[in-house]
């Protein structure tokens, strides 16, 4: 059996955001880029993302007085001082341009409307009047941990909006994209990546695609978990255990696992931060808010992994069950799932 041997400048394995957004710019400086994904780019595990992502553009009242600063300091204590410090301060200082640069490439961002608008805050209905200077800026919700409303999003559908813009624009700049195809190996002599060996779903053939860069962006590795896991069937790792098979790549920050307080038991289907940040609370079987003991300031959008630890093992050994979530969410009633 022959093997086809392709080459390259620059190849990603993984065509959702992150894969997407690293070929885009590799193929905007002028690379030739090839892109491997399991699935077609568009259906990428990043599509199920629905709440919204972290900017400081402080365009509406409950952001006034936001900066990257704000936002760097609520991601560092955020991730109980896990995070790196570098890395967060360069994500907070960019993700206002990214955001921007998104709507440029097509993402519907929800946006401000002037006069006074209807939010939920700390589950109470509250009515709030939004500058008229601000009318049509990027809008932001409510998320777990943030000092100020910061959250961008598209509806209840950011990351779908974000994955089928970006994948617009990786292909106006002419990425090559191979979908359905797995990365089964690199390619490596020990102290440099020359590639990957990829594996066609469809026929089974093995192709050896040389590259002078090789980007890994095969995202989360829920299914390691099993059902319990808000992650999609194809978020298996393999990426990552690639890297690890050569013996030479360690991997980083295995233990930053995210903890989801409202995934749907026993498909482990996430009921997006967003809802909690639109009003939406916990109750216990008993009918008790019990976050609101556990954390009296941020309440159900505490990002305290400790905290929140501890009230659910409060909700769930204390009164035996499982938690519901109330409230409305961005409309739609989310009551008792
Ligand atoms: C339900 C849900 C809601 C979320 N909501 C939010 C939110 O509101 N805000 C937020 O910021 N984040 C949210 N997240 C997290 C966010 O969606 C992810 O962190 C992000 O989308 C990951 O992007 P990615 O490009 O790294 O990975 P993915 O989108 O998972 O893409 C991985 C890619 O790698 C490919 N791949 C995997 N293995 C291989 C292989 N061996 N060979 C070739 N290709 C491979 C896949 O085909 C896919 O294209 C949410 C996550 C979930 C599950």
């Amino acid at each position: 059996m022959s093997a086809q041997i392709v080459s390259t400048d620059v190849l990603v394995i993984g065509g959702g955001l992150a894969g997407e957004r690293c070929a885009i710019e590799a193929a905007a400086a002028g690379h030739e880029v090839l892109m491997l994904s399991v699935v077609p780019p568009r259906r990428s595990h990043s599509c199920a993302a629905q709440g919204g992502m972290q900017a400081s553009l402080a365009n509406c009242v409950k952001a006034e007085g936001d900066n990257p600063t704000l936002h760097y300091l609520d991601t560092v204590k955020g991730s109980d001082w896990g995070a790196d410090q570098e890395v967060a301060q360069i994500f907070a200082e960019e993700a206002p341009v990214a955001v921007r640069e998104l709507a440029h490439f097509g993402v519907p961002w929800t946006r401000v409307k002037a006069g006074k608008n209807p939010y939920f805050v700390k589950g109470e209905l509250v009515e709030i009047e939004e500058k008229e200077e601000n009318d049509g800026l990027i809008m932001h919700r409510d998320f777990g941990g943030t000092a100020k409303w910061r959250a961008c999003y598209a509806g209840a559908g950011t990351g779908h909006a974000a994955l089928y813009a970006v994948d617009s624009e990786a292909v106006r700049l002419g990425v090559t994209v191979r979908d359905r195809a797995e990365a089964v190996a690199l390619i490596h002599d020990g102290g440099r990546c020359w590639g990957a060996v990829s594996r066609c779903l469809r026929t089974g053939e093995h192709s050896a695609v040389l590259a002078k860069a090789t980007v890994i962006a095969t995202g989360g590795h829920g299914r390691i978990y099993g059902q319990y896991t808000t992650n999609a069937t194809i978020n298996e790792g393999t990426g990552a255990a690639i890297a690890l098979d050569t013996g030479v790549v360690p991997l980083g920050n295995m233990e930053a696992v995210q903890f989801h307080p409202t995934a749907l038991s026993p498909s482990g289907i996430l009921v997006t931060e967003g809802c909690r940040g639109d009003g939406g609370y916990l109750l216990d079987k008993d009918l008790h808010r019990f976050m609101v003991e556990a954390e009296p300031e941020k309440q159900e959008l505490t990002s305290c992994p400790a905290t929140w630890h501890a009230a659910c093992v409060m909700a769930k050994v204390l009164r035996l069950n499982t938690v519901r979530i109330c409230g409305s969410m961005s409309g739609i009633s989310a009551r008792s799932i």
